[in-house]
């Protein structure tokens, strides 16, 4: 079942991007594995699966640290500085930046570790009170000062979109997250890529791929409805 699922979405994916005549691998699909055992991970791996994501850091080490074979650990969820040591290391992008001094952590951890930790910057484009994530004015200050970081790379934006019956009503979130990301790119920062919108998820990856997702991260699609009682 989770075999075809992905499969499926895999293959809703690529059709919605050559539809609106985007090149289809353009598009990554992470399989938003949190709060799923490790032998559904394992079970995808066998399919050629390689990037999943997780939103707990504790949730991605240990997935990380037993899984068969190394496979790419997106860390989706909200980071707190206390935890940024264990993590650095392991997830082979961090979606959630959404501040000076989580910039600050991850610089001075990716420093002792000898690594260059690769970022998305988290925006509240719809402005959810409930949820993480910076306003669009707060962005280019953050990017300027984080692009003085040595050891941190800035690869482009990411924002959660309110949960809505009608995926419509969130076009006009991806559509003005795509507009600064552009912005920012023409101001050629040193240091800064802006080479990937993470936006989309079960309810709105379709809308999201149509204006310019560069990553979609499904759970529910893919591994059913999750259950947070066990
Ligand atoms: C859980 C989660 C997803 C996946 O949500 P689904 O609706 O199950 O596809 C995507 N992004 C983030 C940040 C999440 O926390």
């Amino acid at each position: 079942m989770l075999k075809e699922n992905y499969n499926h979405v895999l293959e809703e994916v690529r059709k919605t991007a050559v539809n609106c005549g985007r090149n289809p691998d353009e598009v990554t699909l992470i399989a938003v594995s949190k709060t799923k055992p490790l032998s559904d991970i394992e079970e995808l791996i066998t399919i050629g699966v390689n990037e999943f994501g997780e939103n707990k850091v504790q949730e991605l080490c240990d997935k990380y640290e037993n899984v068969s074979q190394p496979v790419n650990f997106h860390l989706i969820g909200h980071l707190q500085t206390n935890k940024v040591k264990y993590v650095v290391d392991k997830a082979c992008l961090i979606h959630s930046v959404d501040s000076v001094k989580l910039a600050k952590e991850i610089q001075k951890e990716a420093a002792k570790k000898q690594v260059t930790v690769e970022i998305l910057i988290e925006v509240n484009v719809a402005e959810e009170e409930s949820k993480f994530g910076l306003t669009v004015s707060e962005v280019l200050p953050l990017i300027e000062e984080i692009s003085k970081y040595p050891n941190i790379h800035i690869n482009g934006l990411m924002t959660i979109a309110p949960f809505v019956e009608n995926p419509e009503e969130n076009r006009k979130y991806f559509r003005e997250l795509r507009q600064l990301s552009l912005d920012i790119k023409s101001k050629n920062i040193d240091n800064v890529s802006m080479n990937v919108l993470s936006m989309g998820m079960t309810n709105d990856y379709k809308v999201a791929i149509e204006e310019g997702a560069t990553m979609v991260r499904v759970g529910t699609a893919i591994f059913g409805a999750r259950n947070y009682n066990v």
